[in-house]
Parts: C-alpha cells; sequence; structure tokens
C-alpha cells in the first residue's frame, strides 16, 4: 500500500532533538494516519545524531522510519533533496527537526489537500518573526529585493516548512541544478499554493546553524540562482558613468579658460580613477560570482552524497 504520508526531516548536529521529535510527530499523527513514513536524512552531524537516529531506527518498528546518512555535510538544501528522493509517500512534508515547527501543522497541512483537491501545496508561513530586530529586517529588505528583481514570486515569511503533493515533489526532483535555492524552487514550479500560519517555537535543543553571514551568502546565492539582473548593472553603470565623464571633460575644458589652478582637478581625477577602478573590481566580481556557479554546474558532481541507508522497506 502506498504510504500516505511522509515526513522529511534534515537533521544537522541534532542529538538533543531527533528523539523528542519522533515522540511528539508519533502523538500528533494519531487521528490523522498511521500509514506515514519519516525520513530522517542526517546531514554529516558530528555529534551523537547519527547513533541516536540507528536507535529510533531500530527501536521503533511500529512506524515506517528511513534514516538517510550523509557522507558529510552538505547543506540543508541537499538535505532536503535526498529527502525528496526517498520519500514514497502520496504527501510530503518537510520540516525541521528541532521542533520548532510542531508536525501537528503537517497533520493541519495534510487535511487541507485531503479537502481540496485543487491545492497542490500547503506552505507555512511565520506568523511573527523571533529572531533579533537586525536579522529581520534584512531578512525584509531581502524579500523586497528578490521580488522586484525576479518574475518569481517569493512569499515573504514562508519557510521551507510545506507540505505538497507528488505531482510537485517529482517536479522538484526533475529539476537537476546544483545550486539549490528551494524558496526559489517552490515558486518557481506553480502549481496551487495555500499558506497557513504558524507559530515557530523555541529551539527544543542545540543552536541554530544561520548565522548573519550564513544568511548573507545565501540571499546572495539565491538572487544568482533567480536572476541575471546584477549582470546587466554594469551596462547601466558604464552609461552613466559615460555621460558623466563628458560632463566632467566640458567643466575641465571651462576650468582651462576661466582658472589657472589645476591642483583641485587633478586631485578630484585622482578620486575618480579609483572609483571607476573599483567599479570595475565590482562587476567584475558579480560575473566571477556567476561564472563559479556555472563551473560547479558543469562539473554534474552529485547534489549529496549518501554512504548508507536504512530503511523499514529492507527489513
Ligand atoms: N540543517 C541541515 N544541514 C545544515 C544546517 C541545518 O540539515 O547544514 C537542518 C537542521 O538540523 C534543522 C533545519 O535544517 O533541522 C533548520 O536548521 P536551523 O534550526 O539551524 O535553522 P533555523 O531554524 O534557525 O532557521
Ligand atoms: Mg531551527
Amino acid at each position: 500500500m502506498a504510504v500516505k504520508h511522509s515526513l522529511i526531516v534534515p537533521c544537522y548536529n541534532e542529538e538533543g532533538n531527533v528523539e523528542k521529535f519522533l515522540e511528539v510527530t508519533k502523538k500528533a499523527m494519531l487521528g490523522y494516519t498511521d500509514n506515514y513514513e519519516i525520513v530522517f536524512v542526517n546531514d554529516g552531524s558530528r555529534d551523537e545524531t547519527p547513533l541516536k537516529l540507528r536507535k529510533l531506527f531500530e527501536e521503533n518498528k511500529d512506524v515506517k522510519i528511513k534514516v538517510v546518512n550523509f557522507s558529510r555535510n552538505f547543506g540543508k538544501e541537499a538535505a532536503m533533496y535526498a529527502g525528496f528522493t526517498q520519500a514514497s509517500g502520496d504527501y510530503v512534508t518537510i520540516i525541521d527537526a528541532d521542533l520548532q515547527q510542531d508536525p501537528s501543522y503537517a497533520v493541519q497541512m495534510g487535511r487541507l489537500l485531503d479537502e481540496n483537491p485543487d491545492c497542490d501545496m500547503v506552505a507555512a508561513f511565520q506568523q511573527q518573526r523571533k529572531e533579533g530586530k537586525f536579522i529581520s529586517s534584512c531578512k525584509t529588505m531581502f524579500y523586497k529585493a528578490i521580488n522586484k528583481m525576479t518574475e518569481v514570486d517569493f512569499i515573504s515569511d514562508a519557510s521551507d516548512f510545506r507540505t505538497m503533493r507528488r505531482s510537485v515533489v517529482e517536479t522538484i526532483l526533475a529539476l537537476p541544478e546544483y545550486h539549490r535555492f528551494s524558496k526559489g524552487i517552490f515558486s518557481w514550479v506553480g502549481y496551487n499554493t495555500t499558506a497557513i500560519p504558524y507559530e515557530v517555537r523555541q529551539r527544543e535543543s542545540g543552536e541554530t546553524k544561520w548565522n548573519f553571514i550564513k544568511l548573507l551568502k545565501y540571499a546572495l546565492d539565491g538572487i544568482i540562482a533567480y536572476t541575471d539582473m546584477p549582470l546587466k548593472l554594469p551596462v547601466y553603470t558604464g552609461g552613466a558613468m559615460g555621460i558623466i565623464s563628458v560632463l566632467v571633460f566640458i567643466s575641465v575644458l571651462l576650468a582651462d579658460i576661466f582658472v589657472a589652478d589645476y591642483s583641485a582637478a587633478v586631485g578630484y581625477a585622482s578620486a575618480l580613477v579609483l572609483f571607476v577602478g573599483a567599479v570595475i573590481c565590482v562587476f567584475l566580481g558579480i560575473m566571477g560570482y556567476y561564472v563559479g556557479k556555472i563551473h560547479t554546474q558543469v562539473k554534474e558532481r552529485p547534489i549529496y552524497i549518501a554512504k548508507e541507508i536504512l530503511s523499514y522497506e529492507n527489513d
């Protein structure tokens, strides 16, 4: 019998959470379905997570459990992709291991899909962000910027916490890109998406893997994956600088006629040379960023390497 609902759980150093996660999920699923599976993806954890997951797998034969062990840390995007390849359910939910996202919402999302045949995907969005003001306003700016720059609609504050039908999963699996930015992929594939609010809980144990630099890199990756707008910037900037240079030339001509002192002009000129150099470097850097992404994509390396897969199917 086909599995009704799969939960994909990316885990990176979640030794303090996985047991509680299973316990809470079992409770949440009561009265909804017992035909569900949990796909834990251990993303190269350096703590006791792999041992804990093996134990959960061996000791909980009443639940369909799969454990994918990566050969190293490949990142949450790769973990989600691996989860998609392993999940066999008609519905598939991505959910964090740290219990910030209550598994009972997965049930709510599943029921919504049951009741609405036209709905293909349910995305949970945070009603209230529980983070610092600075990070929060950076995220707001990011959503504004990326929505302006790209044709894809990014739902503000929608996390990866969502449930989709098998058709959506198959579509996502068919996208071969190496640099995966799920927030974009989920929007890009289209389908009918319903958003429901959810309340973010405190992390059960351990700490977040995100800091400001990582978030900034993630945001840049997202922009680069979804728009080539930055590549067009040199054209606009070059045009503007060309016009400015003509104006400067004219003013220098006038200065030649009316002013005898050149020292100030020399000062401005050297500042201008430096400025132009800086702009060129920035644009070269932007191009380098894109070329780097092409470079890794053409190597066609796998998105993840699983060194071991434990599955209830093999018992
Ligand atoms: N995660 C992962 N690989 C990573 C980083 C994080 O699989 O390289 C998992 C992590 O174990 C958690 C989820 O992704 O289940 C979200 O991570 P985290 O809680 O650190 O992010 P936050 O909730 O703070 O945004
Ligand atoms: Mg978290």
